[in-house]
């Protein structure tokens, strides 16, 4: 499924719903262990610390570090083809999650590991929205 975006498009599911419905909300909402407050991502059917199935859905700041990044040259899908290079970066979260994601409005040369990010909602598709993350630098 590509309804015009062109790429492939997120079809959310009895698990990712919240998810989903957070990014059209601007929130960018991660799982929470209720017993013990673990976050988690990606998303589980129990924790990740405690083992407890007690899981609650909770919105994140939105705030972390850049911890890593590539730029992806290769073309592996062709919805991508007009986009390459483009980063692929892991962000940790305050929470203590790493998420995997773009970093957008910051120039290649200028990302760096440890830069300060938000996370950023792109509408992709009717009620389709995704979290990317920009410098609060
Ligand atoms: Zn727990």
């Amino acid at each position: 499924m590509t309804d015009g975006y062109g790429k492939p498009l997120p079809v959310p599911d009895e698990g990712s719903r919240p998810f989903f419905d957070g990014a059209a909300a601007g929130r960018l909402m991660l799982q929470r262990c209720v017993p013990c407050g673990q976050w988690m991502w990606p998303v589980a059917p129990r924790c990740i610390a405690c083992m407890s199935g007690d899981i609650e859905w909770a919105p994140s700041a939105g705030l972390g570090t850049l911890y890593s990044f590539s730029l992806v040259h290769q073309v592996y899908h062709p919805g991508f083809a007009e986009e390459v290079p483009y980063n692929v970066a892991f962000v940790d979260l305050d929470e203590g999650v790493r998420v995997t994601t773009n970093v957008v409005g910051v120039a290649h040369q200028d990302l760096r590991v440890g830069l300060r990010l938000q996370a950023v909602f792109e509408p992709i598709a009717e009620g389709i929205f995704l979290p990317r993350f920009r410098s609060v630098a």
